[in-house]
């Protein structure tokens, strides 16, 4: 076993029971204290960021600069060799995880490894050192959180067979729901990197085109029909060279790890463009991250077996063993008349039909190249019952079946003023791994 993963780790530090960010998690943030208002790298602990560049400053931790390369045809060892590089400049006083992120997977393992030894008190220097705790450790309520990555691509998959199934049952009847591509290859779309936001940022509502059946012309004006999609991201750490595909038993050395995604879409607007070529400002006008993210080696240990692919994959997209994860996610939804959150869907990450490493070697087989800081997301992640699927549009089954929410409301889509919070955790023996939450509040539209 890791043992950084040991649910056998205690902190010294007292943390909430349940906490989504325990001793095992130590995701990776970028976070604003308010007093000097320099956005630097920190790991969430409980209640508490720790913040790394401090710790770098004094020598407590480090990582190596320069940029990881990927060779397909080296050794393993060759490949770790080139990533072991060693350098002097600062990784951690940045606004953003990149650097951190280039530095490559054994610099990764390093800091992780130091971090979790400070927060155990095996390495005593924080521990002991109250003047230091008073420097590098912040309340999280009081600091501000930063789009963690420097994100230059997004892609968005659309990995769960059950919500192409729905949405395919919807558009075109159970007969011809799945399109006979998608059991062969994991489909996707490229996405807007620019618009994406941290969580608690509100989202306005878009203006765009859109067009009922029964109508004889489009109109213009504020999409009735926004929706939400629960997605889980990853970040591309180990970028590829352009004409030297990830293979896929190798794909897994690129992740750096893992977010919670809201992929806001407005149905009416995208029912009317997205034929011949898929979404475009459906999509492209906000989609929320979470802040924290939570490394591939955090999440390991929650590691298993997706569901069975028939017919079996072409060889070069065969998964190398069981790479689905076992995270629970939920959708809360919040209205301006009810304050309290409530549960609208309850679901896990496990049930994707094509996991990362297929989603890695497909989107590379042509030769495209991945850089440090792209954004893969999985698309709506929907399992098989009815309150388990991930947007609205399945919820309320395209508005024929409204959510009834607690309060005597009803729920077709989103309206303005609504909030949804979107959760994830994997829960270990006594502890959790956990993403925190990714939330969004409409806005009304531009006027
Ligand atoms: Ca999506």
């Amino acid at each position: 076993m890791n043992p950084t993963s040991d649910p056998n780790l205690k902190c010294w530090l007292k943390l909430p029971k349940d906490t989504p960010f325990s001793i095992q998690n130590l995701p990776y943030g970028v976070f604003v204290p308010p007093d000097d208002g320099n956005p630097r790298v920190g790991v969430a602990i409980g209640d508490y960021v720790l913040d790394l560049a401090e710790l770098e400053r004094r020598g407590l931790v480090s990582a190596t600069p320069g940029a990881a390369k990927y060779n397909p045809n080296e050794t393993q060892d060759s490949f770790l060799n080139v990533l072991n590089r060693a350098g002097s400049n600062t990784v951690f006083d940045k606004p953003s995880l990149n650097a951190f992120m280039r530095s490559g997977p054994v610099a990764w393992h390093q800091t992780r490894v130091s971090v979790s030894k400070l927060l155990s008190g095996e390495d005593p220097r924080l521990q002991m050192n109250e003047e230091l705790q008073e420097a590098a450790l912040r309340n999280r309520a009081d600091v501000a959180m930063r789009v963690p990555v420097e994100i230059g691509d997004y892609t968005d998959f659309y990995s769960s067979k059950q919500h192409a199934m729905n949405v395919g049952t919807m558009l075109r009847g159970p007969e011809n729901a799945l399109m006979p591509n998608y059991t062969h290859l994991p489909i996707a779309y490229h996405g807007r990197a620019g618009s994406i936001v941290p969580s608690g940022t509100a989202v306005r509502r878009p203006n765009g085109q859109t067009k009922k059946d029964e109508d004889a012309a489009p109109a213009f004006g504020p999409s009735k029909n926004l929706d939400f999609e629960l997605e889980v991201g990853f970040f591309v750490g180990t970028p590829n060279l352009q004409g030297q595909p990830i293979q896929i038993k190798r794909a897994a050395e690129h992740v750096f790890g893992f977010v919670l995604v809201n992929d806001w879409s407005a149905r009416d607007i995208q029912k009317w463009e997205y034929q011949p070529l898929g979404p475009f400002n459906a999509k492209n006008f906000a989609t929320t991250v979470s802040p924290w993210v939570v490394s591939l080696e955090a999440i390991a240990p929650f590691r298993c077996a997706g569901p069975a692919q028939d017919p079996e994959p072409l060889p070069y997209l065969r998964s190398p063993g069981p790479w689905a994860f076992n995270i629970e996610l939920e959708v809360l939804l919040q209205t301006q008349d009810m304050p309290e959150p409530v549960r609208i869907s309850q679901t896990n990450y496990r049930h994707m039909y094509w996991n990362m490493c297929q989603q890695l070697a497909h989107h590379t087989s042509g030769g495209c190249n991945l850089r440090t800081g792209d954004l893969i997301a999985s698309g709506t992640v929907s399992g098989d019952a009815p309150g388990s699927y991930g947007s609205l549009l399945e919820l309320a089954w395209k508005g024929t079946k409204p959510i009834k929410l607690p309060n005597g409301q009803e729920r077709k889509f989103l309206e303005d003023g609504d909030t949804v919070i979107m959760r994830g955790y994997c829960q270990g023996d006594g502890f959790r791994v956990g993403f925190g939450d990714c939330s969004g509040t409409v806005l009304p539209a531009p006027i």
